[in-house]
């Protein structure tokens, strides 16, 4: 007998197309989708409105596995981090960001990261593989979950159910497009996960091939990782620089097709004495001027053993008066969850002991 396949790995055209092929019709694919990720049902039977026939079909040809959370770290300002179990033994982590208005799932789109960024703990960790359509759409299946089940006795702050999703958990999403793809397929559909698109934002450290293309693959949005304003200093910090050096950045982001409305985030970690002084700040006005940009600035959040130093806090607020002077929006982005490593580059999983965070 042939092996069965594990449905939340198709996307919806592949879906559509196995399951016409054994006879049904399109509008009973958009509904079995819906269960699938919308309800999130735990097995095909669950299906109310699907005949007998059709649901010995689906158990016959495939599979409904789901993830689970292997522990979670509260940190004092809400945030929480949540270890998610893979398949084979490996791990990775996301992160639950509540906020009044919104709640932000981080999520990652690879087991480590080989780009070796200096500032960035999940570069210790390398590449260790990339994880599937299943493996990026369950991060987000297991947190909704957990909200869902969480008992509000025990809750003194509620968590508003899921509204944005960021790509900027472990590892980069670039290097795993074809899974991102058709994850963020299946995360914006309406009988899918139905988030806007709006709502979620892919982050990449500048593969500039890949952000060429990008916005003919999905229409969410792009934040791309600058962190330096010279090839001197970003090639230091950010190994990818030497592949594609800031000028083949800034051309690739011009020549990136932009949907209405979106506009490109630049995010600045700000290393003190590295990239952050009011020269790099004029330099950064002068890189962004000609692009649809926004500016996030991520003063360093610091981990056990890194090399470098977060800037003092009205230093951080100089730089971005520059910014704000010449009309750019520049956000400063809140660093929560550090007190559990949870904060934007602090996440890593050890092998061979997954259970045990750095530090
Ligand atoms: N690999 C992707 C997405 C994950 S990293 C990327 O690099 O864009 C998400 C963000 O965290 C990036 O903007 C990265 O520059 C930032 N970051 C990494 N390490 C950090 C640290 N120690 N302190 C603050 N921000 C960090
Ligand atoms: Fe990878 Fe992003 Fe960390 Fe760089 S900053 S090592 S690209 S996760």
């Amino acid at each position: 007998m042939n092996a069965k396949t594990n449905i939340k790995n198709l996307d919806l055209r592949e879906l559509g197309g196995i399951l016409s092929g054994l006879g049904v019709e399109p509008y009973r694919v958009r509904q079995i989708a819906q269960w699938i990720f919308q309800k999130d049902i735990a097995s095909f039977d669950e299906m109310t409105n699907v005949k007998k026939t059709l649901l010995a079909v689906l158990n016959e040809r495939f599979i409904l596995p789901r993830l689970s959370i292997a522990s979670v770290q509260s940190s004092a300002d809400g945030t929480r981090k949540f270890l998610i179990a893979l398949e084979g033994g490996r791990h990775v982590e996301c992160v639950l960001i509540p906020e009044p208005k919104r709640t932000t799932l981080c999520v990652s789109s690879q087991v480590g990261c080989g780009m070796g960024c200096k500032f960035c703990l999940t570069a210790t960790m390398g590449v260790i593989r990339n994880l599937s359509v299943y493996e990026i759409l369950e991060q987000v299946a297991c947190v909704r979950r957990f909200l869902r089940d969480m008992v509000s006795p025990v809750e003194p702050r509620p968590v508003k159910p899921i509204t944005n999703l960021v790509f900027m958990g472990m590892g980069e999403p670039l290097a795993n497009t074809k899974n991102l793809y058709r994850a963020l397929e299946i995360l914006i559909d309406p009988h899918g996960f139905g988030f806007s698109r709006q709502h979620i934002t892919v982050s990449t450290s500048g593969l500039a091939p890949e952000i060429e293309k990008f916005g003919h693959q999905t229409p969410v949005k792009l934040a791309i990782s600058l962190n330096a304003t010279t090839d001197e200093v970003r090639s230091e910090v950010m190994p990818i620089n030497r592949k594609y050096p800031l000028a083949r950045l800034i051309e690739a982001c011009r020549k990136m097709h932009l949907p209405k409305r979106n506009r490109i985030t630049f995010e600045y970690v700000m290393l003190h004495d590295v990239n952050d002084t009011m020269e790099d700040a004029k330099r950064l006005v002068k890189f962004l001027l000609e692009l649809k940009a926004k500016i996030n600035l991520i003063p360093f959040n610091e981990f056990p053993g890194s090399p470098f130093k977060r800037p003092p806090d009205d230093w951080v607020l100089k730089f971005q008066k520059v910014l704000l002077d010449k009309g750019f929006v520049a956000n400063i982005r809140k660093s929560r969850g550090r007190d559990i490593l949870g904060a934007c580059g602090q996440l890593a999983v050890q092998p061979p002991h997954p259970h045990t965070f750095f530090g």
